[in-house]
């Protein structure tokens, strides 16, 4: 059972993301990043899943620090290309990962592509109380064939989630935030979280 304020530590160094989930967690966890105990080296993620990315991250803080931790990882899957860019999403188009990039390089692959079906997925790994647990997020949609909106971050500028007609790039990243695949998997992780309290 945890008790008020368990720590637990987010493998991320990308402090947006740290405090969208320490405002849905609500103050009985404290979360704390690798660098606050003094890891700051890059953590390894050289699987080519996205749940094994995820546990190797959660593993690796969980093995330095004996916390109960948890880490995150992201693909855009486009049915046209097998599920492409999908783990690879970030450095597509190359190591410098570069979003317009990787945008002009997906654009360029399914140019003429009669199914534009995509969806975004999120694992998240969480080890907790050296036990691990895994939580999904989707978020279904199509790609466009240009880029609309300056919101976001990513492939945003080309994912219209189903049911809107508006790019992640052009909704307010307050209205993305509730119906993202980062949020559902975080809903999951929150849930497990708020039921061993
Ligand atoms: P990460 O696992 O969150 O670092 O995401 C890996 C890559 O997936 C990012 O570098 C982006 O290219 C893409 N990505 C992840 N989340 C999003 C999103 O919400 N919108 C657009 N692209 C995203």
């Amino acid at each position: 059972m945890a008790g008020t304020n368990s720590q637990i530590v987010f493998a991320t160094n990308n402090l947006n993301k740290l405090y969208e989930v320490q405002n849905i967690l609500g103050n009985q966890f404290k979360l704390v990043t690798p660098i606050d105990l003094g890891i700051s080296e890059d953590i390894p993620e050289d699987f080519d899943t996205l749940e094994q990315n995820a546990l190797q991250k959660a593993r690796y803080i969980f093995q330095k620090t004996g916390i109960s931790c948890f880490a995150d990882d992201t693909g855009l899957e486009v049915e046209a290309l097998n599920g492409a860019p999908g783990v690879y999403s970030a450095r597509y188009a190359g190591l410098q990962k570069d979003p317009k990039d990787n945008i002009r390089k997906l654009l360029n692959e399914i140019k003429g592509a009669e199914n534009r079906n995509a969806r975004f997925r999120t694992v998240v790994a969480l080890i907790y109380n050296a036990k691990e647990h895994l939580f999904e997020g989707i978020v279904d949609g199509k790609i466009i064939d240009q880029e609309r909106g300056q919101n976001g971050f990513g492939y945003d500028p080309i994912f219209v989630p189903n049911g809107y007609t508006l790019t992640f790039a052009e909704l307010p990243l307050s209205e993305k935030n509730k119906i993202s695949h980062r949020a559902k998997a975080i809903q999951g992780l929150v849930e497990f979280l708020h039921g061993t309290l």
